[in-house]
């Protein structure tokens, strides 16, 4: 810019200097054109007819004649600035010519004597050659006409040169002093301009280095975006090549982000997103490449990994370091990651192809709960049928292919108390499809709400259906994080126990405690409304969380779920066994009841027993199934448990 400024600057320096001297010399060689035709004209008028007679411009001179009028003309006629004469007949023949140089040419223009007879003055620059060896000096010619005897006819021309070089000194005289001024006016103005242009580059410059790094840069994080991802991802790839090493390319996607995101505000989100990129870079070395793809996605360029193991080792770190609960303010979330691998050259050369792929094992690790996973070919069809599945999800909730499974609850006296209603999918072409694998589709593709008012209709139609089993029966729902955002949600609930004539208090709602701890004020006013309803509140989960018991406190709940890891594990950990007993214990303060789930032993319900567990939930009593094998498995007596468990009527 500083250089462009100065050249356009230098052209319009030289413009306007070349404009003015141009001006300068036109004016000046007209003033001196004037004079020269002032100075022939005194010359013809007083000097010549006392000195030419008639005879003389009939023809060209003799010798002794043209002696006579050279010392006539080097007397009166030339001077430092008349440099030549020469004397035409009216027919523009020469008839005399001062002796310095050789004539030009014998006549003149039959045209210009013309002219100069009928009284027109004519002036020309010429130049006037010199002999030999000397230098044409420049000059103003004019002519003018001869005459005799005042007012009579002109008997021919005189024509004058007069020297240039003192016009030329007198131009040169205004224009230099000019050009210096201009010079200095300009050079000053660009003194003063150039602090100024020099500051202006310079931001223009940070600023366009600044505009192409957050082209290729996430401004939340700092980190590389998709953009700069694949751009790098694809020469290191061509490298890897070269030199006949390997690489790899992890992906991860945040499992609970969106739920943050939607019940904390784009605030927190934002921090848990920092947070992630800091832990990224943490862990990994420099020459890794770490970038946000979008939303919760990140990326990881492993330019160098010897081998498989390595990978692992690293995917399984970064899923350990994403895993710990992340403090925002005064909660602690937690956000747990899902991370794929694809390995290059192994699962593929191409940028897209390797992402493509680390996203593919990436949703598979999502899927299994699995943390990380690495690529393999058996995921591209699993990843097509989940594709189908999200395509198919919104026929199926409209369709009636949603079916629900009851799983009983028991008193460790025996009796059965309630049913958790579990959805399954009828899928007309995979068969019964699991909850884990289309609930957190429907989370994402707005269906879930459809969902669980199907799943509500369905239960509480039940519950009426059972009628004669006992009005002490109760049936839980589960509901998902966004429900508690949802103001209509309890009107809508009552609405349907309305409809289907149901007790609320027979209705247990449940919601897992992370989906509690990440809601603020909205959420608590949601649960607050079903409390007045009169439904009940069960904490899903429980354990698995890290909400607090002031905030459990506040909170119209009636139940805490103690999560099934705790107590599949708690004959074998004294760590899990400890959770269960002070879950017991906190549920006794807080005046909840408590349930147990995943109960599969007899060791297991006989610990929760003595723990003075208020309800067990588990495959030891029966697995989830259909409303009718409910109906004859609760009335066939059966001895699973040191107590038979019957129904309680
Ligand atoms: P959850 O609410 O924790 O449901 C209990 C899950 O544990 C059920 O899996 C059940 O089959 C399983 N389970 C019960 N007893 C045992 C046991 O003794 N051992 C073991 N290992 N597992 C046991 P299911 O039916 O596959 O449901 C999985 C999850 O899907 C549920 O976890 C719940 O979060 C979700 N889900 C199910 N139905 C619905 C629904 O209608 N709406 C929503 N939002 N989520 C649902
Ligand atoms: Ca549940
Ligand atoms: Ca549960």
């Amino acid at each position: 810019m500083l250089l462009s400024f100065a050249v356009y600057s230098a052209v319009l320096l030289v413009l306007v200097g070349a404009g003015m001297s141009a001006f300068v010399r036109r004016n000046a060689t007209e003033r001196a054109e004037y004079h020269v035709i002032e100075q022939a004209e005194l010359l013809a008028a007083n000097l010549l007819p006392a000195e030419l007679t008639e005879r003389d411009f009939a023809a060209r001179v003799d010798a002794r004649r043209e002696a006579e009028l050279d010392e006539f003309f080097a007397r009166s006629v030339l001077t430092d600035e008349v440099i030549k004469a020469q004397l035409f007949s009216a027919s523009g023949e020469l008839i005399y010519n001062t002796a310095d140089g050789p004539t030009p040419d014998l006549r003149a223009e039959a045209s210009t004597i013309e002219e100069v007879l009928e009284g027109e003055p004519e002036m020309e620059m010429t130049y006037v050659d010199h002999a030999a060896g000397r230098r044409d000096v420049r000059a103003i010619e004019g002519w003018v006409p001869v005459m005799l005897v005042r007012g009579g006819e002109p008997v021919g021309a005189l024509e004058i040169y007069y020297d240039y070089a003192p016009v030329a000194a007198d131009i040169r005289s205004i224009v230099t002093p000019l050009l210096v001024i201009l010079g200095a006016g300009f050079a000053l103005l660009y003194a003063a301009l150039l602090p100024l242009l020099i500051r202006l580059s310079r931001r223009l410059r940070h600023e366009s280095t600044r505009n192409e790094h957050q082209a290729r840069h996430d401004l939340l994080t700092g980190l590389a975006n998709r953009r700069k991802f694949i751009e790098e991802l694809g020469p290191a790839l061509v490298a890897m090549k070269e030199t006949g090493t390997s690489g790899a390319v992890l992906v991860m996607d945040l499992d609970r982000f969106k739920e943050i995101n939607d019940t904390l505000g784009h605030h927190q989100g934002d921090a848990v997103l920092r947070e992630v990129a800091a832990r990224l870079h943490q862990r990994l070395r420099g020459d890794d490449l770490i970038a946000r793809l979008g939303g919760d996605e990140f990326a990881v360029l492993l330019r160098h990994a010897r081998d498989v193991t390595v990978v692992r080792r690293i995917a399984a770190d970064i899923h350990r370091v994403l895993e710990k609960p992340f403090v925002i303010g005064e909660m602690s979330l937690v956000v747990d990651a899902s991370v794929g691998v694809a390995l290059a050259p192994m699962h593929g050369t191409d940028a897209d192809i390797l992402i493509q792929r680390a996203d593919m094992a990436m949703y598979a690790a999502k899927s299994s709960r699995t943390g990380f996973e690495i690529y393999d070919e058996e995921l591209d069809r699993s990843s097509t049928e989940r594709l189908t599945l999200a395509g198919d999800l919104r026929r199926a909730v409209s369709n009636d292919e949603l079916v629900v499974h009851y799983q009983p609850k028991a008193s460790f006296a025996g009796e059965v108390v309630g049913v958790e209603a579990l959805v399954r999918w009828q899928h007309p072409t995979l068969g019964l499809v699991p909850p884990d694998r289309f609930i957190p589709l429907a989370e994402h593709s707005g269906l879930i709400r459809p969902l669980t008012v199907t799943v509500l209709r369905t239960a509480l139609d039940q519950l009426r259906q059972w009628d004669h089993l006992g009005d002490a029966l109760t049936v839980a729902v589960n509901l998902s994080a966004q429900h508690l955002l949802d103001t209509e949600l309890p009107a809508q609930i009552r609405q349907m126990l309305r409809d289907a004539d149901v007790d609320a208090r027979r209705l247990e709602l449940e919601i897992t405690e992370t989906s509690l701890m990440v809601n603020p004020k909205r959420a608590v006013a949601v649960l607050r409304e079903l409390g007045e309803i009169g439904v009940r509140i069960a904490v899903d989960d429980f354990g698995t969380g890290y909400s607090s018991l002031q905030y459990l406190k506040q909170l119209p709940v009636n139940v805490l779920k103690i999560d099934r890891s705790f107590v599949g594990a708690m004959t074998e950990s004294e760590h899990d066994a400890l959770i269960v007993r002070s879950t017991i214990d906190l549920s006794r303060n807080l005046g909840l009841e408590v349930v147990a789930e995943g109960v599969e032993t007899t060791e297991i319900w006989d610990a929760l027993a003595e723990l003075g567990c208020d309800v067990a939930q588990g495959y030891l009593l029966a697995k989830p199934m259909p409303a009718e094998e409910f109906g004859e498995w609760i009335e066939r007596p059966r001895r699973q448990t040191r107590s038979l468990v019957t129904l309680h009527r």
